[in-house]
């Protein structure tokens, strides 16, 4: 598998580069999804009057045509892409998993599977420090 990586942020929904432990390397990426309807804007979160964004809005709309759809929708139709080193057995490998946190130890997480050892792999809100032993 091959992924296309962003060029720019602005064509991104989300991204994150996090570094796990020692070795552990994760980076992630949300491409923004085009509107099904006039197939020429992307889904934005909507803007409130003075053109902030509305972060915690549940929804998204094209800014094009006014098409709206639901976080939870958009979410489903959308792939997290992943690029990682994983921190257990070291393998760098790709990966495209559903744009939906999981309860994760406590938290809500990102979490796919190392395709070398097949250890789960996390990505946090934020990245907790590891406790030392
Ligand atoms: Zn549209
Ligand atoms: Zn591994």
């Amino acid at each position: 598998m091959s992924l296309k990586e962003p060029t720019n942020m602005n064509e991104l929904l989300y991204f994150t580069r996090r570094t796990i432990d020692e070795k552990g390397k994760i980076m992630a990426w949300v491409f923004k999804k085009q509107c099904p309807e006039c197939k020429k804007g992307t889904m934005e979160k909507p803007t409130d009057d003075k053109g902030k964004t509305k972060i915690r809005a549940k929804e998204y709309v094209c800014p094009e045509c006014n098409h709206k759809e639901t976080s939870d929708e958009l979410e489903d139709s959308v792939k997290l892409n992943i690029k990682y080193t994983c921190p257990f057995c070291g393998f760098e490998g790709e990966t495209q998993i559903p744009y939906k946190r999981k309860s994760y130890k406590g938290t809500k997480a990102f979490v796919f599977l190392c395709e070398k050892c097949n250890e789960k792999i996390p990505i946090t809100k934020k990245m907790k420090r590891m406790k030392k032993k």
